[in-house]
């Protein structure tokens, strides 16, 4: 089976091809990202493989389907930038890899709360340049803190256990409730609750119609003063505008992102030559209560082991019809980069 690899960079490959031992697909690694211009690249492949910044539009659909592709493999867990509608009605099936280190993602998400609180990123530069000063660098305890954990499936839920560990308060919101959360000391209270309660707010759930934007003007308004908010799930959910606003004002005390709403043009790129043109990003950087990493939450070395490895036996099973259990379809999310309105 031939397969075309999309956004390919060194650790893809490296990893791709020592997993590949095992399954013999005959590999074509491009580096360029997919989208309705580079889809007929993968012409003459069975499958192409993609990750969370390619943009699997419906065009872009159409035309892997004209080059006589039949499968999309998502080395990621997220989905939102594949239409699945468009993926459904032109017979291409699509898979996923639901889970390959959770831990990878919620450890992140608890390095980004630590190194903010303690200003980390600050004191790294002051002290290589000599300055030993302390002020501007005061942090908080965590401990006796209130966290607030929205969406508590895989990743939330080990979220919300290392933080118990730190001797905070979790507060949860998800559409479907754990009660094995709830026994373990989770308490499940409305948006509006977790939003006045919490110090530190994580986002853990998917980027639908219903998530877009979800951290806006009116969530921050309702938040504590000096709230800490983390994003290490899709950058959609916050709107950054909005988040910029919040900082201004000082409602917002810190923000730590490892995803960005417009990411696509920048996250994975060497762009350290480069004039930085997206005005949003670059005011975002002139915060000192801002640390951004560039969508490296997932990236272990059991998280990428994984997911080469998970993303093989889905193009596996594909290609021996023996069944997908981590296929998707339309019903299980809305399928588009952007939700419209
Ligand atoms: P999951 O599917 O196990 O859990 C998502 C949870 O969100 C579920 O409990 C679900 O009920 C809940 N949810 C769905 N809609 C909701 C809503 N409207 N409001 C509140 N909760 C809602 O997913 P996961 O494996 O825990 O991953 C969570 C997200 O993390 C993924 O969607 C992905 O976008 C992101 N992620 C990021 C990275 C990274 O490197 N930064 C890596 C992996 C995953």
């Amino acid at each position: 089976m031939k397969i075309t690899v999309f956004s390919t960079k060194r650790w893809v490959r490296e990893f791709f091809e020592r997993v590949n031992g095992e399954f013999e697909f005959e590999l074509r690694f491009l580096e360029a990202r997919l989208d309705r211009d580079t889809a007929q690249l993968a012409a003459g492949s069975d499958a192409v493989c993609i990750f969370v910044n390619d943009n699997a539009d419906r065009p872009a659909l159409e035309a892997l389907s004209r080059a006589g592709v039949g499968m999309i493999a998502l080395r990621c867990a997220g989905f939102n930038n594949v239409d699945l509608s468009a993926a459904e009605e032109l017979g291409l099936t699509v898979a996923r890899v639901p889970a390959y280190s959770p831990y990878a993602v919620a450890e992140h998400a608890a390095a980004l709360i630590l190194g903010l609180n303690r200003r980390l990123h600050r004191s790294y530069s002051r002290v290589r340049e000599g300055n030993f000063s302390l002020d501007g660098l005061m942090g908080f305890d965590l401990h006796g803190r209130t966290v607030g954990v929205i969406g508590t499936g895989t990743i939330g839920e080990i979220f919300a256990g290392i933080m118990q560990g730190f001797g905070m308060t979790v507060l949860a919101y998800d559409r479907y409730p754990r009660d094995e959360l709830a026994e373990r000391g989770v308490r499940y209270v409305g948006l509006e609750e977790l939003y006045r309660e919490s110090d530190v707010v994580s986002l853990h759930c998917p980027l639908t119609h219903e998530t877009y934007h979800l951290i806006n003007e009116y969530a921050i308004r309702t938040m504590r003063d000096g709230v800490m908010i983390i994003n290490t799930s899709r950058g959609a959910l916050i709107d950054t505008t909005a988040v910029i606003e919040g900082l201004k004002s000082g409602v917002i005390g810190s923000v730590g992102l490892d995803v960005y709403e417009e990411e696509a043009d920048l996250f994975f790129e060497d762009l350290s030559d480069q004039v930085i043109k997206d005005d949003t990003f670059s005011r975002l950087l002139t915060f000192p209560n801002v640390l951004i990493t560039a969508h490296q939450a997932f990236f272990t070395r059991e998280a990428v082991e994984n997911i080469s490895r998970t993303t093989f036996r889905n193009l596996a099973e594909w290609h021996s019809g023996t069944g997908c259990g981590n296929c998707i379809t339309a019903a299980a999310g809305y399928g588009a980069r952007r939700p419209p309105g």
